[in-house]
């Protein structure tokens, strides 16, 4: 009788080899900057006390898909809010922003639309296209001139997709050329503003509208309240029909338990506390801890400390962490393989003090070791 279990053997020997073995460690006292929390708001105690009302008043879970119980009055005060913050026409709220990806691209494409997707796009599009059994094409980080030539010539509908600001290396999307481009073939594009959403744009309504284009009707927004706003689930921006579609047709939509009253009372009291201060005062942590670190500022959060060879990167990260520091460290299948990095995030609530040391305690972590 073979080993059912071979195949796993060799599978994790494969893992170690190539430097991408994944642990699972707790964060607490450790000073943050790995997490998606750039506002500071998981803990703020407005935030909390929204959670702790909601489930009060609704209960711990919502008890079941959106269609039948698992929509609260909150979730729909939550869409509102979401809509108008950003100036979409509509929202609808999914249980996690993967999720509202696979819900928006699996609805906006099928078999014979062509999807035009960003080679750097967040895991969560990539897997959207692949289950939209549409015909994609993959182009270079912020090609426009790619995305143009691979809508030349499609006679059939179409849709781009691209993060409004990249997940690993921060960079924003060139979206006020893509949007011409799409416009200009009659092609949808889809704008994934996990990490615009309470960063950019005026009271963090995201990077769309930062360049004037929310409003725009051939553009569509995803983005989770699991980063600036410190809770969990995602949400779709768009026309009212497509809303309506997605509540008809949205497998991740249907399927899934509605996300937790917690949580959309937590997002409800963090969009509160999303104000030009609190984002003025992350933005400026972020350009104070690209300078210490040497490297180029970000329009966002995110600001990577590029490594290459993936050993070396996990081994920085632990360096860090034994100094007390968490930073994220990306590999491959986050990033091309060797092109691993530390991912270092600002936070609003990080003194200058915490910024000097962590940017030191990471440019040491980088240094060889003596001898
Ligand atoms: N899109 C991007 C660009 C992201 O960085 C993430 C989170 N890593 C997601 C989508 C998924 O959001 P969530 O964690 O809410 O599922």
């Amino acid at each position: 009788m073979g080993d059912p279990w071979q195949w796993l053997d060799e599978a994790r020997a494969d893992v170690r080899a190539r430097g991408l073995v994944r642990r699972l460690d707790p964060s607490e006292g450790l000073l943050d900057l790995a997490s998606n929390d750039y506002l500071g708001l998981a803990r703020h105690p407005s935030v909390v006390a929204g959670a702790i009302a909601a489930t009060e008043r609704f209960g711990a879970g919502s008890t079941g898909s959106r269609l039948v119980t698992g929509t609260t009055t909150l979730h729909l005060d939550l869409e509102d809010t979401l809509a108008a913050r950003c100036g979409a026409e509509s929202a609808l709220v999914f249980s996690s922003g993967y999720l509202a990806n696979l819900g928006a691209v699996t609805t906006l494409a099928g078999p014979g639309t062509l999807m035009v997707s960003d080679a750097a796009n967040h895991a969560s599009l990539v897997d959207a296209c692949r289950l939209s059994r549409a015909e994609v094409r993959v182009v270079g980080h912020g090609d426009v001139a790619a995305v143009d030539a691979a809508l030349a010539g499609w006679t059939g509908r179409a849709v781009v997709v691209t993060d409004a600001v990249f997940s690993v290396d921060g960079t924003l999307a060139p979206l006020v050329a893509l949007h011409e481009v799409v416009r200009r073939h009659g092609a949808l594009l889809v704008v994934d503003e996990a990490h615009g959403l309470g960063v950019l744009g005026p009271s963090g309504a995201g990077a769309c509208s930062l360049l004037g284009l929310d409003g725009e009707p051939d553009i569509v927004r995803t983005a989770t309240l699991s980063k600036s706003l410190g809770s969990q689930g995602g949400v779709v921006l768009g026309p009212v029909q497509l809303r309506d579609h997605l509540i008809d047709t949205a497998r991740a939509f249907v399927f899934d338990t509605g996300l937790a009253p917690a949580a959309v009372g937590a997002a409800l009291a963090a969009l509160d506390l999303v104000t030009d201060e609190r984002i003025g005062q992350l933005s400026a942590v972020g350009s104070a801890l690209a300078a210490e670190l040497g490297v180029e500022p970000t329009p966002g959060a995110v600001v990577r400390v590029p490594v290459g060879d993936p050993f070396r990167a996990a081994e920085a990260r632990d360096r860090c962490r034994a100094q007390g520091v968490r930073v994220g460290c990306f590999r491959p299948p986050s990033v091309p393989v060797d092109e691993a990095c530390l991912r270092v995030t600002a936070r609003a609530d990080l003194t200058a003090d915490e910024v000097s040391r962590a940017a030191s305690v990471v440019r040491g972590s980088l240094r060889p070791p003596a001898g």
